[in-house]
């Protein structure tokens, strides 16, 4: 493992310092910054451990949750406001990892966590999201668990986390603080697309910290459900998962959320297929219609293809789920 320093700052003052300086990574849960040293993908000269920040509270507010950025995952998935209110981030966030990891990580690590992309993870292949300019190994390689959408001619890499196509489809916002202030970002437009610079992955900056996400109470959300296919039930990265809300009234829906993981570069959001829903009858062939929409850009290969058919049936599985009030 590389030489790194370690500190630990007992203020957000000292943690803007620390984490502005080149070099430097944030530490939080460990789960993704410590394997990914441990195989030299990643070697921080400067690891800024922010455990002693005031950020591990859940707190309920009139219309939306506040998460602390160091709230850890199990405590989320369990919160009890949370499985009532915003039932498809409890799902999501106990779909993913293991029980072991979900206590280690946190809300931020878990919003921050770099792809599984196994040629990333491997530095020996060329990749360049971990060294920009050295090519990209999967667009020639073995692509079963790459993304379908928001690809570029750099990276095909898909966005690991179950957490965040929750947080996608419930609205959620992402609170930032820095020196300069602090700021607010919604969580569809914090992850950015690989385009030419797939080691950019967020719009957080040098020196900038989340401190919380925060995700609208709203009766669309009480009625929210995320299903997830995997290859085997535990401790498995998504094929293809759907976080849907719906409100249905009279039998007609009257507003849709629906956002997909597993099958883009980041949380994907599916307009067309919100779109799509919103004015007809909840039917099981209003739901089949609506899912046709979803993926229509999709860039595939032949290992994933198989993605694009697998995410539609996703969702209408979900959709039917959220509209029948399933367990
Ligand atoms: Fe690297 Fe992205 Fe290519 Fe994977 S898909 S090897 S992460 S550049």
């Amino acid at each position: 493992m590389n030489p790194f320093s370690y500190s630990r700052p007992a203020t957000e003052q000292e943690a803007f310092a620390a984490l502005a300086e080149p070099g430097a990574s944030a530490l939080a849960g460990g789960t993704t910054l410590v394997d990914l040293m441990r195989l030299e993908v990643m070697r921080p000269d400067k690891v800024v451990d922010l455990s002693a920040l005031p950020y591990a509270k859940i707190e309920t507010r009139a219309s939306s949750i506040m998460l602390g950025a160091l709230a850890s995952n199990t405590d989320v998935a369990y919160h009890p406001d949370v499985v009532a209110k915003l039932p498809a981030l409890a799902d999501a966030i106990r779909s993913g990892a293991s029980g072991q990891i979900r206590n280690m990580a946190s809300v931020s690590g878990n919003l921050l966590q770099r792809t599984r992309c196994s040629y990333f993870r491997d530095p020996a292949s060329p990749c360049n999201k971990r060294a920009p300019g050295s090519g990209c190994a999967a667009l020639e390689g073995f692509t079963r668990m790459h993304a379908v959408v928001g690809t570029s001619n750099d990276c095909i890499a898909a966005h690991p986390s179950d957490m965040c196509v929750a947080l996608a489809a419930l609205d959620a916002v992402v609170h930032l603080k820095s020196k300069a202030g602090a700021r607010t970002v919604k969580l569809v437009e914090f992850h950015t697309l690989p385009d030419d610079h797939p080691n950019i992955e967020s719009v957080l900056q040098p020196g900038e910290l989340v401190t919380a996400i925060e995700v609208p109470t709203t009766p669309l959300a009480a009625k929210s459900r995320y299903v997830k296919v995997r290859d085997r039930a535990s401790y498995a990265f998504a094929l293809a998962s759907a976080a849907v809300a719906l409100d249905v009234q009279d039998g007609t829906i009257k507003d849709a959320r629906v956002a997909l993981g597993g099958v883009g570069t980041k949380p994907w959001r599916e307009a067309l297929v919100e779109q799509a829903l919103v004015g007809q009858p909840a039917t099981q062939a209003t739901f089949e219609a609506a899912a046709h929409q979803a993926l229509a850009k999709a860039d595939t290969r032949p290992d994933n293809a198989f993605k694009v058919p697998l995410a539609r049936r996703v969702i209408v599985r979900t959709l039917g789920l959220v509209a029948g009030g399933a367990k």
